[in-house]
């Protein structure tokens, strides 16, 4: 029994999801052969985004699963809207998922195909030029209650139909002055099927066909041709068509195609605190809200690259939650948790530290400097240690010294003793002040006894902080990235001003070999990326991927 016919929770169908069942009993019927074949059918009309990596990974993983093909075709039928440079963006975004398509295609390559179908269309008495404007086709179009009125050019003869099509594509009419429709039923319950427009007029030039045509066609006619001539299968869409179905079946009914292919609708990715349909996107990048469709904030998959994202994390999280009948909205705290498993046992542990205090540990040795062993990775031994430089001067946390601490605060604080990780115990003595009253630096002691990896067992501190030595501290440049997208008041998506989080901070020294695009662990902070565009060999940008603690609850 499909998974359809489930009482609807929203709760996602993992593993097996409902689509494999459809392809099953195809399969069992020989529906289409032992063939599987579906597509990817992008826009080129902006960049992808993470809604568009879970149809990504559906289509291609579901080929994958069954030994059959996946297509990437652009849908470019509206040249007015469509830009070559998101061509490029697709096709690296698509790969970096880890996807390579059987073939690249264009829904253009059959606008002569397309157009002779309509002519067959018409000849049939399936569809008629309309002079109708706009606005008049919707007041004819009726309501979900009323039905439709019939259009007063609904009976003009074949050939009359014929001849103003063919006057349509060669330019004798303005855009909107006439349209192609579909004859079908202007009382069907269903208004996708109250006379759809198939063919509309844009004197607009086409990046693949040029000015060799005027007219249009309309998705709804379009994409099911495109399936049919590629030998798609099953034509994987999202909820929003599935009231126009019985528009796609009925053109290829009508065009009297064999075996042609099943249109099967899943829910759509929504996502807390996040913004994603392109249009959206659009504005912010053009309104200069963000540095660009790739600004690590954006849900964009060029933005997620930037972020520190991994496509494995990615992929994880498409698989994670499956698909779905129901609309629902998944909690953007699960993606977070995805690239924190992803990245736990890959990445480096480095030292930063943040809103810096300087350390001098008064009864340390002036000229001396250890290098200390830290293991690069508490996870993964494999990953092996470092040396990190400490000596007399070093920087902590800001937020790791409270002059008047609140209680069960066990960091530094005036009298206390904390475990600088793999160095000594240090205890904080004497807080020296600038002349405005801020804070100068720390008197502190060490414990030569209880250097890490001695086995010293005297006494145990109940505070571990981690530290920059500041003869060597690299500075570098941190983002502290929070949503792009808040709720405000009225529980609406809003912009967040604090988006960005720019600060700064001391690193270990080994950070002033990091590489663009390589990810670490800054010790009790988070994970970072290098700034792929940002970074240089002389300054150093970090993007805070996600932070340590996980907000997500299963
Ligand atoms: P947007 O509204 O964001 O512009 P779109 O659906 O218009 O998205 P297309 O380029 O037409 O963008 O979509 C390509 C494919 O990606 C389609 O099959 C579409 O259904 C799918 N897709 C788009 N957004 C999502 C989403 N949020 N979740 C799942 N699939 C999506
Ligand atoms: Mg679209």
């Amino acid at each position: 029994m499909a998974d359809t016919d489930k009482k609807q929770t929203g709760a996602p169908e993992s593993a097996s999801n409902f689509i494999h069942n459809v392809i099953d009993r195809d399969l069992e019927r020989q529906k289409y052969g032992d063939r599987v074949h579906t597509r990817f059918p992008p826009e080129p009309n902006g960049y992808l985004h993470i809604g568009h990596a879970k149809s990504i990974c559906l289509n291609f993983s579901t080929a994958e699963k069954y030994g059959g093909k996946c297509n990437l075709r652009y849908d470019d039928t509206n040249p007015v809207k469509e830009d070559m440079e998101y061509v490029d963006a697709i096709e690296e975004d698509v790969r970096w998922l880890g996807f390579q398509w059987d073939e690249r295609l264009w829904a253009s390559d059959y606008f002569d195909k397309m157009y002779e179908f309509a002519i067959q269309l018409i000849k049939k008495g399936k569809a008629f030029v309309c002079d109708l404007n706009a606005d008049q086709i919707r007041e004819y179009r009726g309501t979900l209650k009323e039905p439709g009125k019939e259009s007063p050019y609904r009976n003009r003869s074949v050939e009359e139909n014929l001849q103003l099509f063919e006057e349509m594509k060669e330019g004798k009419y303005g855009d909107g002055e006439k349209v192609l429709r579909a004859k079908i039923d202007m009382a069907s319950p269903n208004i996708n099927m109250r006379d759809p427009v198939i063919y509309r007029i844009s004197h607009t030039e086409h990046h693949n066909t040029g000015s060799k045509y005027c007219i249009y066609p309309m998705y709804d006619y379009a994409h099911p041709i495109e399936d049919a001539i590629e030998g798609i299968t099953h034509s994987i869409c999202t909820l929003e068509f599935e009231d126009h179905r019985p528009l796609y079946d009925w053109v290829l009914q009508e065009l009297e195609w064999e075996a042609p292919p099943q249109q099967i609708e899943f829910a759509r990715l929504n996502l807390t605190n996040t913004v994603m349909s392109k249009r959206h996107l659009k504005a912010l990048v053009d309104e200069g809200t963000v540095d660009g469709w790739d600004d690590p904030r954006m849900p964009t998959v060029a933005g997620l690259r930037r972020r520190g994202y991994t496509p494995e994390a990615i992929r994880d999280f498409c698989e994670r939650i499956g698909v779905s009948k129901a609309n629902s909205t998944v909690d953007v705290a699960l993606l977070e948790h995805c690239v924190r498993e992803d990245l736990k046992a890959k990445v480096e542990s480095r030292n930063v530290v943040e809103d810096p205090i300087k350390i001098v540990i008064t009864n340390y040795p002036e000229d001396q400097t250890e290098e200390m062993e830290i293991e690069n990775n508490r996870e993964v031994p494999e990953l092996g240690n470092r040396k990190v430089p400490f000596s007399r001067e070093l920087y902590v946390d800001g937020a790791d010294f409270m002059e008047e601490p609140v209680k069960k605060y066990f960091r530094l604080f005036p009298g206390n003793e904390v475990r600088f990780k793999g160095a000594y115990f240090i205890t904080c003595n004497e807080v020296i002040k600038n002349e405005d009253g801020s804070i100068k630096e720390l008197h502190c002691t060490y414990d030569p006894e209880t250097k890490s990896g001695s086995g010293f067992e005297g006494r145990k501190v109940k505070g571990t902080i981690h530290w920059v030595d500041a003869k060597t501290a690299v500075k570098i440049k941190i983002r502290n990235y929070d949503y792009l997208m808040i709720e405000n008041e009225e529980g609406e998506l809003a912009l967040n001003p604090d988006s960005l989080g720019e600060t700064w901070g001391y690193a270990e020294p080994a950070v002033s070999e990091a590489a663009p695009g390589e990810r670490f662990q800054f010790f009790r902070h988070g994970y970072y990326i290098a700034d792929a565009k940002l970074t240089t060999d002389t300054e150093k940008v970090f993007n805070r991927i996600v932070g340590l603690k996980s907000s997500w609850k299963k």
